[in-house]
Order: structure tokens, then sequence, then C-alpha cells
């Protein structure tokens, strides 16, 4: 049989690739011709359509190949793998190059920093200065972000590719050292005294959506009871949420994520990650408009198909259908790099990683690197993963999130800041990433 492909360069852009796609096209039995020309009005039409069909599909998975390929070319020559630019440089020409007045301000964040002047002491002067990030005043999240920013050290990570050739370095490495230990000590859960209450910054009241703070108190006995409460508890319109022991809720937490953990099949929870993000990439207005597009062109090009089966076909209609299959395959090409784009941002691999590094550590690095944020009831705990490793250093939070494991906890609490008789309590944790 012979079949057409509307226009050689949709089909390969490549010469030799061309070559390799004629020949396997010929040992098929199918003859190749360069086909505006040729628009069939037989019943061979239909098959024609469905070759095309796959053609496309087979030729947007060779595009996304090709991007990923792209992608690492991008990356081993030294050039900018996309994604958001970080403060303290610019792209330049492909390159990222040091963005000279932002990287000052780096370098005097992690030097204050490394000196033991605070976060908020460091951003307050900043703040106070008139100096902005992006144009907006720094904020506590971007500034831990910024700090444990490997990149200001010269590395990025794909993976488990390293690359030093891509962000030039601004910071030092030994002081980006001193800087990454002093922040993880110091960033997740503000310490009193010796105390260290892990989960604050993360946990929120179900009730009020206030965050759940601290408290303390001494029993008859004369111990120390420390506790996570609600700030709503103290205005005037209260809040129904019960205090709980710091110590049982931390050790549940952490219970709960361990067990989640162990028990789900990782790989699957990476794959329905992904899946998610394919969604939501899907979802993107960019795609969006690609895809509204891509729609009205086949629509139109289907109207006009039907009018040459009526016998109008003239010059004007020729040209408009050339027209319309070129923007055609100029959206499909955008449409598969969007796409890819897309589902580059995370790698299954990375997903995993993440997910095993999580299942090895600390309690509190547990806290830190693998949860996003704990909804507290007085019978409910919904806890929130991170999926991956690092966030968008710009916070972009768009992220749907669905659950993946649920238990039930049943503990002995004591809800009376004063001490008291305990009292079983069940909580239905639920786990979302
Ligand atoms: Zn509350």
């Amino acid at each position: 049989m012979k079949t057409a492909v509307y226009k050689l360069d949709r089909f390969s852009r490549d010469k030799y690739e061309s070559a390799m796609h004629r020949h396997t096209l010929k040992m098929n039995g199918v003859k190749l011709v360069s086909a505006m020309e040729n628009i069939p009005d037989t019943p061979e039409g239909i098959i024609l359509e469905s070759l095309l069909e796959g053609m496309n599909q087979y030729y947007s998975a060779e595009l996304s190949q090709k991007v990923t390929r792209g992608m690492r070319e991008t990356r081993s020559k030294g050039n900018f793998p996309g994604g958001t630019v970080m403060y303290g440089y610019r792209v330049v020409d492909k390159k990222v190059v040091i963005h000279e007045d932002e990287a000052k301000i780096v370098l005097r964040i992690f030097t204050d920093y490394a000196n033991g002047k605070p976060g908020n002491v460091i951003m307050d002067e900043l703040n106070a200065e008139g100096i902005l990030y992006h144009g907006r005043p720094f904020a506590t999240s971007t500034f831990y972000r910024m700090i444990v920013s490997e990149k200001y050290a010269g590395i990025f990570r794909h993976g488990d590719e390293v690359y030093t050739n891509i962000y030039p370095q601004i910071v030092p490495t030994e002081i980006f050292e001193i800087v990454r230990q002093k922040a993880e000590k110091n960033h997740y859960g503000k310490h009193h005294g010796d105390i260290c209450y892990m989960l604050k910054n993360k946990l929120y009241c179900g009730y009020c959506g206030r965050h759940v703070g601290s408290g303390s108190g001494t029993s008859k006995s004369g111990k120390v009871m420390r506790y996570y409460r609600c700030n709503g508890r103290s205005t005037k319109a209260g809040c129904e949420s019960l205090p709980v022991r710091k110590e049982l809720l931390e050790e549940l937490v952490v219970n709960a994520v361990q067990e989640a953990l162990q028990k789900t099949d990782l790989e699957a929870l990476a794959d329905g990650i992904l899946e998610q993000g394919k969604k939501i990439a899907e979802d993107s207005s960019v795609l969006n408009l690609l895809t509204t597009e891509y729609e009205e062109t086949t629509r139109a090009i289907d109207n006009l198909l039907r009018a040459v089966e009526q016998g109008i076909f003239t010059q004007s209609t020729k040209d408009r259908l050339e027209q319309l299959e070129a923007r055609k395959t100029e959206l499909e090409t955008k449409i598969a790099c969007e796409k890819a784009r897309s589902m580059l941002v995370i790698s299954k691999e990375q997903i995993m990683e993440h997910l095993h590094a999580a299942l090895k550590r600390s309690p509190k690095q547990l806290i830190s690197y693998f949860i996003r944020k704990i909804v507290l009831f007085n019978d409910h705990i919904d806890i929130y993963c991170k999926s991956i490793e690092n966030h968008d250093p710009d916070g972009n939070d768009s992220h749907r999130e669905f659950s993946f494991y649920e238990v039930k906890m049943t503990v002995e609490v004591d809800r009376h800041t004063f001490g008291g008789e305990a009292e079983k309590q069940t909580y239905a944790v639920v786990l979302w990433i």
C-alpha cells in the first residue's frame, strides 16, 4: 500500500532519522509520498487518517524523548537547564551568570548567618535597607530556601548527576557548609532552651486554621508538661481544639509517617505522584490554550475535508488547508514540548530517591524534610508530605494532594495543661502527598 504524510518535515526533521524512518516504513510495506497533492476521498482515506494519527503519536513520543535528551545535553554543556533562576543570577545567552548586585546580598546573607546572626535579624536589616527579593521584601520561607540552596556553592543536581558547570559559585564552600549545618539545626522547630518543638511552623489547627503553638505548665508534682496548643484558644472567640502533649503528638506523627512509608508500595506511590503531576500539567493554562487552538484547527481541517468530499476543491481551499495543517503541526510540536517540559520537572527516580531517603531519616529530619504541613483536629490528623525534596524556590504550591495512607492510632492523652487523668483518644491519621 502507499500512504501519504502531509509534509515530510513534520514527519522528521533530521535527514538521518528521516532515512531511518523511510527504511522502517519500507520494511513494513509502506510507501512514503509527500502529500498535500493527494487528499483521498475514498474509504482509504479513513485508513490513512488512522495511520496518520498513529504517526503523530509516534512522533510526539519520539519528540519527548528528544526533549529529554536535549535537556541532558543542555546540562552537560553547562547551559541553563530551565526552571526558576535563583536570586543572584541571570540567564544570558543560555548561560547562568552572576548578577553582581544580588550576589553581594547573597554573600552578605551567608556571611552574616555563618557569623551567628539570626535569620530574622538579617531579614529585618535587609528589609529596613529597602533591599528586595524580586521586588518583594525577604520572606522567611524564601530566606531559608536560599541559605540551603547548593547552587550558591556552584552545585546543580539532577537526580544522581552533579553539575558544577552551570551555576557559578557565589558563596565559598566553607561558608556554605557552616550555613548549611546551622540552618539544619535552627530552621525546623523553634528552640526553647534545649527543648525543640519539632512540629512547630508546620502545625495548623483544623478548627480555626491558626498556627498551633507551644505551651507548658508545671504539674502538682512539679513536673514540667509541654503542649502543642492552638493559638486561637487564647482569643476572644476561643477555639474548640484541645491541647496535646508535645512528646505524644510528635511520636504519633513520626510513627504514622514511618508506618505509612513502610507499608506503602513506594513505586506505585511515585507513579501516582507523577500521574497527578501530569494531570496538573495538562490543566496548565499554556497547555489549555494550545490544546484549545489545536482542537479548533482540527475541526477547521475536518470541515474543509468534508467540503472537499463534496467536491468543493479550489486553490483557496487548498491554500487554507495547507495553512491549517502547518499550524496543526506547529501546535502538536508545541503541545508535545509543553507536556514533556512539565513532565521533566520531576522524574520518577527523583521521587523514589526522596521517598527512600525519608525512610532512613531520623524523626527530626523526617519532619523537616518530608512533612510540609500538619492539620490537627481533636480526633483526626492530616499530614501533608512533600513529593520531592526541593520545592520551587518561589514557593509555587499549586499541586493537588491525594491521600495515600490512613491509620487509626489510639493513645493515652492528658488534655489538662496542669496534669490530670489520662484518657484514651483515637486519632484517624491520614497521609497526603
Ligand atoms: Zn484553633
